[in-house]
């Protein structure tokens, strides 16, 4: 068997490719990519699959591959699990990285089970921590688990490639670097590759306030503390005026005031945001999974023991039905003031 796993070399990403463009978080993976790769020694690769992607996987390579795998095809436009899953099956069989990366989103998270079965091996999902353990070569993979309260490491000592879906904003992007020099590989694709028996009708988005969580660089997060669903336009309008996103708990996705997306914490979205504010949030270690790499943690709490103060750099301790009106209104005259 070790026999076989030497024949495993080298270290793959997965570019994600979202309405037609290479997305941020294919280079973070890349960063993960970078380090893992240095310690084996070895090339690192990105995988990308889409259509009239070509002209942009030098992106990948200033952000650190060394190759791209690239399949370019129409029938690639939209995500398609059997398609991708197809594909990449056959190209890990072929050059057999030892290590494959894919990122916690949904598409990752659909995709990289289905390579666990397909290439029979192990699969961490979640990971927010990856290293190498030199003396086997195996990769180190680190999730949150039993709700938060420890951190899992977790080994693929008997199947290759080792694999781990990563929580996006988990690790920096590499500063891009144009003058990095890469090799691209295309790969041939026949129409049995390119065959589904899903057929995507349509795409409709989501509707959030704001940018996508991950993206956001100012966030309000509302808990069970705003007590209500009617009371949501309190948090929405100062979230408009803020020019930032909208979050919530579990506890208020639960209540079915908010859909799933907007959920922060251990089963939710890890964020980075400059700025987040919870408004009637208690700071449960879960939630508080998702918000530890904001630059800014400020909350609004009627208890002055919630567990949330312990971590904010700013604390008001008081009724948000009272603190957020004020804080709307003084935000108004300031941004009235200035456009005066
Ligand atoms: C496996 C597992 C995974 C989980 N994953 C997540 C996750 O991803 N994200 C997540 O958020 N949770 C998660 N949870 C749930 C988590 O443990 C907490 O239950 C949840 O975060 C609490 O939500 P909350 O702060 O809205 O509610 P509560 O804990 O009920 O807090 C409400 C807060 O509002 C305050 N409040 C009440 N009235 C007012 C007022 N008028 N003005 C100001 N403040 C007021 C209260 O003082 C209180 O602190 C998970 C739990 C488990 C077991």
């Amino acid at each position: 068997m070790s026999n076989q796993l030497d024949q495993y070399r080298g270290v793959w990403t997965l570019a994600e490719v979202r309405q037609g463009k290479i997305h941020p978080v294919s280079f973070e993976l890349l960063a993960w990519g970078q380090s893992l790769a240095q310690k084996l020694g070895v090339e690192l690769a990105s995988v990308v699959l889409g259509s009239g992607v070509g002209d942009q996987v030098d992106q990948l390579i200033a952000h650190g591959a060394d190759k791209v795998y690239l399949a370019d095809d129409p029938a690639l436009l939209d995500f398609g699990v059997e398609p991708q899953a197809g594909i990449l099956t056959d190209l890990i069989k072929q050059h057999k990285p030892e290590v494959l990366l894919g990122s916690a989103t949904t598409t990752g998270r659909t995709l990289l089970p289905v390579l666990a079965i397909t290439l029979t091996t192990g699969l961490t999902a979640d990971c927010t921590g990856l290293d190498i353990d030199l003396t086997e070569r195996l990769l180190i993979q680190t999730r949150p688990a039993i709700g938060g309260n420890v951190m899992a490491t977790i080994k693929t000592p008997t199947g290759r490639p080792q694999m781990a879906t990563v929580r996006p904003k988990s690790k920096r992007p590499l500063a891009a670097d144009p003058a990095r020099s890469g090799e691209v590989i295309k790969v041939e694709l026949g129409p049995e590759q390119l065959a589904s028996r899903v057929k995507r009708l349509e795409f409709t988005p989501e509707e959030t306030v704001g940018a996508p969580l991950q993206d956001a660089e100012v966030i309000v997060a509302c808990g069970k503390g705003l007590k209500d669903v009617k009371n949501l336009k309190l948090v929405t309008e100062l979230t408009e005026i803020l020019g930032g996103s909208l979050g919530a708990t579990r506890k208020a996705i639960d209540l079915g005031w908010l859909s799933y997306s907007h959920q922060i914490g251990l089963s939710g979205k890890t964020v980075s945001p400059k700025l987040y504010l919870g408004c009637g949030v208690s700071g449960a270690v879960q939630h508080l999974a998702g918000i530890t790499s904001a630059e800014k943690i400020a909350a609004i709490n009627s208890d002055p023991e919630a567990a949330i103060f312990q971590v904010a750099d700013l604390g008001v301790v008081g009724d948000l039905f009272q603190a957020l009106p004020l804080l709307v209104e003084r935000l108004k005259q300031n941004t009235e003031g200035s456009a005066s």
